[in-house]
């Protein structure tokens, strides 16, 4: 999918905000969801997506990006509270090209570890379901 493209409300996050399919939720308000990554990369990959449907960074109102950014700061913070990781690489990758494989727009927080490679991109193993719940909570715990 290139950059441009209309918004498919088929698309896996459309569903998980429809609650079509479930998620290990961390944060809800009316414009936000924060929920678990389903194939993380690391331990406490955190997703947080705008409740406005949107494919990327570039067909997004600039208000929704400043309540999004915003968010992700404070819930990366408080993944940090939680994991105590060395280090935490936030990513938001716009068209196919760059690695993007859901069209809504989300940014991902990825925990890092010293020495602990990085899983891969959207291919890795599916988490245990329960896992997420529990990693979920504790980061909720840490959300001032
Ligand atoms: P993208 O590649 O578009 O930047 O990121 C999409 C992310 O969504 C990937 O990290 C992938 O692991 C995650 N993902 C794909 N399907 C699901 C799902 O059904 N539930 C959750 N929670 N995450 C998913």
């Amino acid at each position: 999918m290139s950059l441009n493209g209309t918004y498919d409300p088929d698309n896996i996050f459309a569903k998980i905000l429809r609650g079509d399919i479930p998620n290990a939720t961390v944060f809800e308000n009316d414009h936000i969801l924060s929920f678990m990554d389903a194939f993380p990369q690391s331990k406490g990959h955190t997703l947080v997506i705008p409740k406005t449907p949107s494919r990327n960074l570039f067909d997004t109102d600039p208000g929704v990006l400043v309540k999004l950014i915003s968010k992700t700061q404070i819930i990366a913070n408080a993944v940090r509270q939680t994991f105590n990781p060395d280090g935490i690489t936030i990513t938001q990758f716009n068209g196919a090209p760059a690695g993007q494989t859901v069209f809504h727009l989300h940014f991902h927080i990825i925990p890092r570890y010293k020495d602990m490679a990085l899983g891969s991109h959207a291919g890795g193993q599916m988490a245990d379901f329960e896992d997420l719940k529990e990693q979920a909570a504790k980061i909720r715990h840490n959300l001032p």
